[in-house]
């Protein structure tokens, strides 16, 4: 296989627009030369690959500058969060390779932010606005039209106050009123038109129960909690960059109280990327949890779904996606990533990693009538041409064989280079063979292959001139184990399924996606290894074996197949 070997050797970055900018504020001494990030996901669904692309920068930037990175988990709407999420979560960055400082969660800064809320009411600088949430949204006016002001943006601090408290003890129903800051209702950014802070939600927390009735909106929690934490560079997606400048309005009053300022010099800073979208998938958390629900998948981790699990139980490694979020690197533009990239990245990092064994998918019999009955020979074979240290197993071989059904011919083209009478080719690791006919059934179908081996063509063996243009994959019969192969496609039909107007996603969902083989043969030299490994089935692709298989029951995952072979069909159905 062609490998880029000099790509890492060559390759030497400059830096990003973050790592310049992390890189000026340490040069300037901002928050005295440290770095400090925080990984922030909403415990409400599985991490997905577009997590890891945020996981990498954060857990990333702090690495290289020495500094930390905390976890934090945004839990401030009770309705959708679950400790089931926040476990997956931990797993999945740790299988990624990175380990956070700390742990923590917003809900921990619930008390401060209440805190807050209320020094804000009382500077006259927030207020309770007992508007539906429609009403305040039609008062919001366009980005050309100033808003109108509610008629309760001007009630006495007291009453706002007095509310507070009454939405925060299940006296006020939810949806009956609102924590508005009271900022700008002409102002450009419509984010300054009296945000809503505050909203009631009677659900229990899943870490503080019923303690809170009235939870934070996310612009009042996100730059408080990095404030609290000391965080000094708050990395995230390009939707918020529109969201800074209250980031930055909220630190400002935040300064303002006494009792919540922490030194005077220091300061978070909030700095955004361009999220990574895939094609051919869905990156939504909404959407993916839609497809677990309505079981248009098997679960989260589906190994077709874009999700961290999904991606382990493939087959892909932690390794080669990281490989790939650098590739794509980070702008400050919008872009719609090709999953062939991401295969790519995963065939570049497989073929370095990946034992290679041999499994037949579509099996029919050989049989080596010159071979005698009842004779096994055990072969070498090698683990990993690309890595010396992997070493060799053996692989038994007899007179009896699987290979694939697409190895023969009985009247092949030109150039078929594989299994046709008259010809010879060799079987991997064994002898060459000369096929010498076929048996087929009524239907015309073929049901056994005869050979004749050559004893003086041992693998090993010295050369004897002959050339020989085609090497098969075989497995002895008596010697293999069945098992059951699954085979993967792109999840969805069309490129970018986010994007398709008026139709629903789930009609774009690829029907073949998932094809199960039952009738597969693997090496035994498979159960010897544990759940997970990453194999090359020789000459058909990279496998994993499934987290669910068994002894009695072996599941392979294909993780990828050896070449792009997907784009190629694409591109010649066009023609
Ligand atoms: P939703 O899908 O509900 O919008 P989310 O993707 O924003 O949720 P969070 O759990 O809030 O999910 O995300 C945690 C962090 O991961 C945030 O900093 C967010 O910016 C980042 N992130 C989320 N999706 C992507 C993506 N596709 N590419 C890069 N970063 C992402
Ligand atoms: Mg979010």
């Amino acid at each position: 296989m062609v490998e880029n070997k000099n790509e890492e050797a060559t390759e030497k970055k400059s830096l990003n627009f973050i790592e310049s900018a992390v890189e000026n504020d340490i040069k300037e001494g901002k928050n005295g030369g440290r770095v400090q990030t925080r990984f922030p996901p909403e415990p409400n669904g599985y991490l997905h690959i577009g997590h890891a692309k945020a996981i990498c920068m954060d857990f990333g930037m702090a690495e290289k500058h020495n500094g930390i990175c905390n976890l934090r988990f945004d839990d401030t709407n009770p309705l959708k969060e679950d400790v089931e999420y926040v476990d997956s979560i931990m797993e999945d960055i740790r299988w990624l390779g990175f380990q956070w400082e700390n742990v923590y969660y917003a809900s921990d800064y619930f008390q401060y932010l209440w805190d807050f809320a209320i020094a804000l009411i009382k500077e006259g600088k927030a207020y309770i606005d007992e508007q539906s949430a429609d009403g305040i949204a039609r008062q919001k006016g366009t980005p050309t039209e100033p808003g109108t002001n509610s008629p309760f943006r001007d009630r006495p601090v007291g009453q706002s106050l007095e509310l507070f408290h009454k939405m925060n003890s299940g006296e006020i129903e939810e949806g009956a009123m609102v924590l508005r800051a009271k900022i700008d209702m002409a102002h450009s950014n419509m984010h300054f038109r009296d945000p809503i802070i505050y909203r009631v939600i009677k659900h229990p927390h899943h870490r503080t129960k019923d303690t809170w009735k009235a939870y934070p909106m996310y612009d009042f929690a996100h730059g408080q909690s990095d404030y609290v934490e000391g965080v000094t560079h708050s990395l995230c997606t390009l939707e918020f960059e529109v969201h800074r400048p209250l980031y930055d309005y909220f630190i400002d009053q935040l300064k303002a109280v006494p009792e919540l300022v922490k030194e005077e010099s220091y300061r978070p800073r909030q700095i955004e990327f361009n999220r990574l979208n895939l094609t051919y998938t869905v990156m939504s958390k909404r959407k993916l949890l839609t497809l677990v629900k309505e079981n248009l998948v098997n679960g989260w981790d589906d190994p077709r779904m874009p999700t961290i699990c999904g991606f382990r139980r493939r087959g892909y490694s932690p390794e080669a996606i990281r490989k790939f979020v650098d590739m794509i690197g980070y702008t400050k533009y919008e872009a719609l990533n090709d999953i062939s990239l991401l295969e790519a990245a995963v065939r570049n990092d497989l073929n370095k990693r990946a034992t290679r064994v041999s499994a037949v998918l579509n099996p029919v019999k050989l049989i080596i009538t010159n071979y005698p009955e009842g004779k096994v020979e055990e072969m070498e074979t090698t683990n990993n041409p690309e890595d010396e240290t992997a070493g060799k197993h053996t692989i038994e071989f007899s007179r009896e064989l699987w290979i694939e059904r697409e190895d023969f011919a009985e009247n092949a083209p030109k150039k078929f280079f594989r299994m046709t009478p008259g010809q010879e080719v060799r079987l991997k690791s064994a002898y060459i063979v000369k096929c010498t006919g076929c048996k087929k059934n009524q239907a015309g179908e073929v049901q056994e292959i005869y050979c004749q081996y050559d004893p003086e063509t041992k693998s090993g063996m010295p050369d004897s001139g002959r050339k020989v243009k085609g090497t098969l994959h075989w497995l002895s019969c008596a010697h293999c184990l069945p098992a059951e192969v699954r085979l993967y496609d792109r999840l969805f039909n069309v490129e970018n399924p986010g994007a398709e107007p008026n139709v629903d996603f789930r009609e774009l969902l690829n029907p073949d996606s998932l094809k199960i083989l039952t009738n597969c043969f693997v090496e035994k030299y498979t159960t010897l290894l544990p759940p997970l490994s990453y194999l090359q089935f020789q000459r058909t692709g990279y496998f994993n074996i499934d987290k669910d298989a068994t002894l009695d029951k072996l599941i392979f995952n294909r993780t990828v197949s050896l070449k792009d072979t997907w784009n190629k069909i694409n591109n010649t159905q066009e023609k």
